[in-house]
């Protein structure tokens, strides 16, 4: 099930600025109050099928010819297309970015995930699920970031966690003020906890210049 196939810039993170083509999947398991992908939300089956979106997908690849390819959604990891989807983009060689809410790795996708050296992961978890990560992702030491909305619920305390450790001491942490009403939220806040946790402040540049 997928939501939507399109052709834009990457806005978020340390990819930021790179050309990329990007599957959104249909379906998440958590419900943040700011989450600005509502339709994505639902497990619904009347979404794009794998068929359907890979049609899309062919037709954007015939006029561009992205590196990236950025799988988000919802929750890309929880969606049975997942594999199929990741499986393509492989056989084109090209750089696969998941943007996950980073609650859940199933033990075949992890497999897949490490076997093919052009994947690229963004942990992003939320407030909603207490900031946890699964395990499981901690055992990536490469071509990963660690990516954190900063809203009223993000403190020193959640960044001092142990699991959070690694991330900050490599400089792995991306703290993303909240893009709300139109604007831009908690810069201050921001810029006082990346300075404390060796973190860049990277805004949505997608949101700003009005893409999609
Ligand atoms: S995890 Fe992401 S897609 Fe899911 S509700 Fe939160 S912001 Fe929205």
């Amino acid at each position: 099930m997928i939501n939507e196939v399109f052709y834009s810039i990457q806005g978020e993170g340390f990819l930021i600025g790179t050309p990329a083509l990007f599957v959104r999947f249909q379906g998440c398991n958590l419900r943040c109050v700011w989450c600005d992908e509502k339709s994505a939300l639902d497990f619904d089956k009347t979404a794009k099928s794998y068929i359907e979106a890979l049609e899309e997908i062919e037709d954007i690849l015939a006029i561009h010819n992205p590196s990236l390819i950025v799988l988000t959604g919802g929750e890309p990891l929880l969606n049975e297309d997942f594999i199929n989807i990741f499986s393509y983009f492989k056989s084109l060689d090209k750089t696969i970015q998941i943007e996950t809410n980073a609650t859940t790795l199933k033990d075949d996708i992890e497999t897949l995930l490490k076997t093919y050296a052009k994947t690229y992961i963004t942990l992003s978890p939320k407030y909603i699920s207490n900031y946890n990560i699964d395990s499981k992702f901690l055992a990536f030491d490469k071509n990963i970031e660690l990516k954190i909305v900063v809203d009223e619920h993000l403190n020193e305390g959640i960044l001092e966690r142990e699991y959070i450790r690694p991330f900050v001491e490599k400089g792995l942490l991306v703290l993303q003020p909240l893009w709300e009403n139109g604007s831009v939220k908690f810069i201050d806040k921001a810029i006082k906890l990346a300075e404390k946790f060796n973190a860049r402040i990277i805004l949505q540049m997608h949101k700003l210049l009005g893409l999609k």
